[in-house]
């Protein structure tokens, strides 16, 4: 092959691009192309389900390259990739530029979801780091990602994982891999906080201006604050942020890194790290091993993520144009995010409508299960399962106190005892998800793939994507975690 043949190979996926965000210019960006692999890659793991939401054709996998392309060994037709740039707060303190070390976007599909591979090498904003992710760390963002789908949490998506022998260096040698990750925007509140905190301010208006336009045109629109489009654009963002702590409160998820640089605009799970789906529930749990003051515990996220919200009102600041506007903006969360945490704890108790003392209700549920750890997820399927015509037992064996569990469940069955016991069933069978992905699941599903077994990967994302399903036979995939769970520990390596 020639010099120039090699040059203009590239892999066809079958998509359509647009110029999306590159087409914001320099000054948001740096157009490069992935670093290649020295090592041949081979397939990981893959998610039919996304590959359909981004329109792939049914063999796209097979078609020629393309192995070799979402790995970032080859170029795909019509994409011209970059990586942007971004700043944030990390643990609280300003920590400045920062932006996608490692993730460099091939670009926007016509249908409008931004691709990108995660871990395809260094970018001007590697800032010292190699670029690369390691075969654990994308395991567990990949099946995550398609995990909180399947929840239905909005959630950035991942198609596949390629990996490779390549070594990568964390603690200890690990092997490369390339997470291809999908959403409508990867744009990140540490964005605008890039732009605000160098006196941008025509980058930044540009910013707005785009994803008003991209994500929140009715903020274009609306009376809210005199008609002020910054304005409203953030009370949007704070909404969408609020009904996603909600939902992350009620499954029991902890994301363990909500630095201002991975919370979305679009109110999206993003950036999957040292997370954790609660085992025994523990309000106060840290999930994040280098997080030794506990700022992301469990209990800490609601209102962390309201402490970022302020970090985007201020960088949003010199566009609202007021900072008592910029306030008031942010004052919905205290409102929506006690509304939809009550909303989504009702569905769990299977409560189609509100009532007084609902509240109260779901305090003393969750007090209970605190004073002994008891198993977040275990529990509520079981309950479910107790208003499927089960007896109370398996629900009752989960507690020591038995006496304060015979109380609260008394008035559980009170609330109920008017209401069509059928509808409730199916209400906390939609609402109490069988598997959520457990730490241990995780640890077992990498050591697998760590020796070439891939098929771990694809049997928890089948189960993984519909949570709520019974999966006869899966069993031990819903069950107790193994002692050493506890002894697993994650951190921001990655
Ligand atoms: P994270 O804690 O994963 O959200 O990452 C914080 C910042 O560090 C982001 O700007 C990442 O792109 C960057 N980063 C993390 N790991 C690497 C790596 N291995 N190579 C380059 N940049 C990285
Ligand atoms: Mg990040």
């Amino acid at each position: 092959m020639s010099l120039l043949a090699e040059d203009t190979a590239a892999a066809d996926l079958g998509l359509r691009w647009k110029p999306g965000f590159r087409a914001l210019g320099p000054a948001f960006l740096t157009e490069l192309r992935p670093t290649p692999l020295p090592d041949p890659p081979y397939w990981v793991g893959h998610s039919e389900a996304a590959a359909r939401m981004l329109g792939l054709p049914a063999d796209w996998r097979q078609s020629e390259g393309t192995l070799a392309a979402l790995t970032g060994n080859l170029p795909v037709a019509g994409t011209q990739p970059f990586a942007t740039v971004y700043s944030g707060h990390q643990f609280g303190v300003w920590a400045g530029q920062l932006g996608d070390g490692r993730a460099i976007m091939l670009g926007e599909t016509e249908g409008g979801l931004e691709v990108q591979l995660k871990g395809a090498g260094r970018t001007p904003y590697s800032r010292g780091a190699d670029g690369r992710a390691v075969l654990r760390s994308s395991i567990r963002e990949f099946l995550c990602s398609e995990a909180m789908h399947g929840l239905g949490i909005p959630t950035t998506r991942a198609l596949c994982i390629t990996g490779s022998d390549a070594r990568v260096y964390r603690e200890m040698p690990e092997t490369a891999a390339v997470v291809t990750r999908v959403a409508p925007s990867f744009i990140r509140f540490g964005h605008f906080e890039h732009f605000s905190a160098n006196q941008r301010e025509t980058e930044l208006r540009a910013l707005a201006d785009y994803v008003i336009d991209r994500y929140y045109p009715a903020c274009r629109t609306t009376d809210r604050f005199n008609g002020n489009a910054y304005a409203a654009f953030l009370e949007a963002v704070s909404e969408r942020t609020a009904a996603l702590l909600a939902q992350w409160q009620a499954v029991g998820f902890c994301h363990g890194v909500m630095n201002t640089d991975n919370m979305s605009i679009l109110g999206l799970t993003i950036d999957y790290g040292p997370f954790q789906f609660l085992d025994g529930f523990d309000p106060r749990h840290i999930c994040n091993h280098s997080d030794t003051s506990g700022r992301y515990a469990f209990n800490q996220q609601p209102n962390v993520a309201y402490w970022n919200l302020f970090c985007l009102a201020q960088a949003l600041l010199p566009l609202i144009g007021d900072q008592e506007i910029a306030i008031a903006a942010l004052e919905s969360y205290k409102t929506v995010f006690p509304r939809e945490f009550e909303g989504r704890m009702r569905a769990k108790l299977g409560l189609a409508e509100a009532a007084e003392g609902d509240r109260a209700l779901i305090e003393a549920v969750l007090k209970l299960l605190a004073a002994e750890k008891v198993d977040y997820t275990i529990f509520w399927r079981r309950l479910s399962q107790h208003m499927d015509g089960g007896n109370a037992e398996p629900v009752r064996d989960l507690f020591l106190d038995r006496a304060g569990f015979d109380a609260w469940l008394l008035s559980f069955s009170q609330r109920h005892a008017q209401l069509p016991r059928a509808q409730a069933a199916d209400l906390m069978l939609k609402s109490n998800p069988k598997y959520v992905l457990r730490n241990h699941l995780g640890q077992q599903t990498i050591e697998a793939a760590s020796q070439k077994d891939f098929s771990a990967v694809a049997t928890l994302l089948a189960l993984l994507e519909t949570p709520f399903e019974e999966h006869p036979g899966a069993d031990a995939y819903a069950g107790f975690p193994p002692d050493w769970a506890s002894t697993i520990e994650i951190s921001c390596s990655s």
